[in-house]
């Protein structure tokens, strides 16, 4: 990606990334996850972005500041003790999700599920009792919940009933207008979501993690790691559960179960090419729209995207 000139205002990435991680993801007065970049000594005076000399701010906090009712003092301490590195998590953010029917899409499977009452939930997805993520309807209110896990097992974001908690642990998290991508290094995309309040959400490509099953998506498949489990253009509505991975105790039907799964399956990347393979070979009329049941693997050469 090309560089910004020296004299624009443009921020390049790099340095945005290095600001955000060095913030904790948030702004540094009060940990919320949505903030904008402020040039501590100020941009008209000094026309250069290097990262030492840039904070985040939320809008409110900016505002402050550009109004001079908040002292540089107070946003050069709390630059370089930054409110979620401190707390470890940010701070929760209220995103506005409401009615009486809800849809997830991940990859080219979606979920729709209306409000039949109390209890009405829906899980696109869960792995052994966990949903990563899912709706509980209720009079009107939909509210959703995610939770993101790492490589390791660790939390690295929840949605708790609408409420954005970001872990300030991840490699780079980034939330820009509704969209948010979580990287986990260099151009690995652990999860590329977006929010669209007020009752849907989107699952654009991601690396699913959970107790060592892998789920990934991708525009037009999901997969199984694990077991090579391929699925493509599949709509749900109103089923309690879509993919329903590993052991769960409670009820609810599911389009997809699966129990019985291997753990920490190896690099995902040939399971990938053997999926791109399948589907650009042997899909056509009646596999659309089912599952395209475990398989062999497959020499290919396809090219697979940046994520692994
Ligand atoms: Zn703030």
């Amino acid at each position: 990606m090309s560089e910004a000139a020296p004299t624009s205002r443009n921020i390049p990435l790099p340095i945005q990334r290095e600001v955000r991680q060095r913030c904790g993801f948030g702004c540094v007065i009060c940990g919320l996850p949505l903030y904008e970049y402020e040039h501590l000594l100020g941009w008209a005076n000094v026309h250069r972005h290097v990262a030492e000399e840039i904070t985040l701010l939320c809008d409110q906090h900016h505002r402050e500041r550009t109004g001079g009712l908040l002292p540089i003092e107070t946003v050069q301490n709390a630059n370089n003790d930054p409110c979620n590195l401190r707390e470890g998590v940010s701070k929760p953010y209220d995103l506005h999700y409401s009615g009486d029917e809800c849809e997830v899409r991940m990859g080219s499977l979606t979920f729709t599920t209306s409000d039949a009452g109390y209890g009405t939930i829906m899980v696109p997805i869960s792995v052994d009792d966990t949903p990563l993520v899912g709706f509980i309807l209720s009079e009107g209110h939909l509210l959703l919940n995610v939770n993101l896990f790492d490589e390791f097992n660790n939390c690295i974001l929840r949605v708790v009933n609408n409420q954005l908690v970001q872990s300030a642990e991840p490699w780079d998290i980034q939330l820009t207008g509704r969209n948010l991508v979580i990287r986990a290094g260099h151009r690995d995309i652990l999860v590329d979501l977006t929010f669209e309040p007020p009752n849907r959400v989107l699952i654009n490509r991601g690396r699913l993690l959970r107790n060592g099953v892998e789920i990934v998506i991708r525009p037009s498949y999901v997969l199984v790691v694990n077991n090579r489990a391929l699925i493509q253009d599949l709509t749900v509505i109103n089923c309690a559960y879509g993919l329903k991975l590993g052991p769960h105790r409670g009820p609810g039907g599911a389009a997809v179960a699966m129990d019985g799964i291997n753990r920490y399956p190896e690099d995902s990347s040939d399971a990938m090419k053997w999926a791109e393979s399948k589907l650009s070979k042997d899909v056509p009329e009646q596999a659309l729209g089912g599952i395209v049941s475990p398989g062999p693997a497959e020499g290919s050469t396809e090219a697979t995207e940046q994520m692994r």
